[in-house]
């Protein structure tokens, strides 16, 4: 999956998805009159139900964003409490933004641990260092202003943290792309919306939204960690036996194995050995005529074509081997660095390049075959072709 790909599928996508959801959500609710007492109430409901389902998952940092939302709703609630609201609201909403940025950068971890407690510490850090900020541009304003170029103006400092964030939380949600980050990142974005432009968005719309956001991501994410592989981000092969519960009759199963991987594992260490198999399952995965890949397990691989007779896909398989065979794979410098001293020698400086080579077999699905016995075929075709030379298909 290329770069651009992933960064589509896990940032833009959730956050298209989530401003589609929020747009038709708003337009419709003066239509939707009847239930607003019940939509008021969802983030009640829906908070918990995040909380639950995060620290199941052990997606603790979403289960203590819900907490806080659930907190925030619940003291919004309070008329007592919104006059606190109303006195400090740039403090408030600092808070939150401190509290969002710097959960994008910390780890997912147990909350009954002893990070727990750093958590809520720091959160409460979080809102001294708010209320610090706005204390501090006010009792020095005029010694800033002095010091400062005058288009910067007050409100330009009261908000530059909120300004921060966004930019490191949309960074880190773009470089290292995931949901989880994707949810922080849209937690950020409705925070603030909600806090500067109030009219734009009813709360209790953005934070349901919010709760769906999380329920999803968690879901999605352990639906990932179930039937993707993590390494080569090829599907698993708990999802290969997924596949076979809905094949007909008709189809053929290739096996495929690198060679020699084992020596190139010793040659150049485990992490460049790591890196290989990605790039060989890069260009496994994109095999043309219908063929689905998946890790096998180890550096083995296996593609089912469904609807399709043996005859028909060797083409594609022989040109995945030629692929792959004529790939010059490029060894970065520290990958190198796995290398023993002695084989590194002088061309440290200059980058290497070289070769994997895979083995494949294939077989067709016969009638009153199982999957395994297909399966099994392959296999043994596979051992035929490793037995030939390696670096061929062998029916
Ligand atoms: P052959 O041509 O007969 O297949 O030789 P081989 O050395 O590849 O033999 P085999 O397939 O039995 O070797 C499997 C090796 O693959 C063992 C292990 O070093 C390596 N391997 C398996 N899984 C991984 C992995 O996730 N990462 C890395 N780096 N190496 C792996
Ligand atoms: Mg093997
Ligand atoms: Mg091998």
């Amino acid at each position: 999956m290329s770069a651009f790909y992933h960064r589509c599928r896990y940032f833009f996508l959730p956050l298209f998805f989530t401003s589609l959801l929020l747009a038709v959500t708003q337009y419709s609710l003066p239509k939707l009159q009847t239930w607003h007492s019940v939509i008021e109430q969802l983030p009640f409901w829906l908070l918990p139900v995040v909380m639950i389902i995060a620290l199941q998952f052990n997606r603790s940092r979403l289960a203590y964003l819900a907490l806080l939302l659930l907190a925030y709703c619940y003291f919004l609630d309070q008329s007592s409490s919104t006059t606190l609201f109303d006195r400090y609201p740039q403090q408030i909403f600092l808070a939150g933004i401190f509290t969002v940025t710097w959960f994008a950068f910390i780890k997912d971890r147990g909350l009954l641990s002893a990070h727990g407690v750093v958590r809520i510490l720091g959160v409460l850090l979080c809102f001294a260092a708010a209320f610090a900020w706005i204390w501090g541009n006010t009792q020095y304003k005029s010694a800033i202003d002095n010091y400062l170029p005058s288009m910067i103006t007050m409100e330009i400092r009261t908000l530059a943290p909120f300004y921060l964030g966004a930019m490191l939380v949309f960074v880190r949600g773009i470089w290292q792309a995931n949901l989880v980050n994707t949810a922080i990142f849209i937690t950020l974005a409705l925070w603030a919306i909600h806090s500067l432009m109030p009219e734009l968005l009813s709360v209790s719309v953005s934070i349901t939204a919010l709760a769906i956001v999380y329920i999803l991501t968690v879901l999605t994410d352990s639906y990932f960690l179930a039937y993707r592989d993590e390494l080569t981000g090829l599907a698993s092969r708990r999802a290969l036996y997924n596949l076979v519960l809905s094949l007909g009759r008709k189809y053929s199963v290739a096996m495929l194995d690198i060679d020699h991987f084992k020596k190139f594992n010793d040659t150049y260490g485990h992490d460049v050995g790591d890196q290989v198999l990605k790039l060989v399952a890069s260009k496994i995965s994109q095999v043309r005529g219908g063929g689905k890949a998946f890790r096998y397990g180890g550096e083995e691989f296996t593609i089912v074509f469904s609807r399709k007779d043996t005859s028909s896909i060797l083409h594609f398989l022989e040109e995945v081997r030629e692929i792959i065979e004529d790939y010059d794979i490029t060894l970065r410098n520290e990958q190198r660095k796995q290398q023993t001293k002695a084989k590194r020698g002088k061309a440290q400086s200059q980058s290497k390049t070289v070769n994997v080579t895979i083995s494949i077999g294939v077989s067709e699905h016969q009638h009153g075959e199982t999957f395994e016995q297909t399966l099994k075929k392959a296999d043994q075709a596979l051992y035929r072709a490793k037995k030939k030379g390696r670096n061929q298909v062998c029916v």
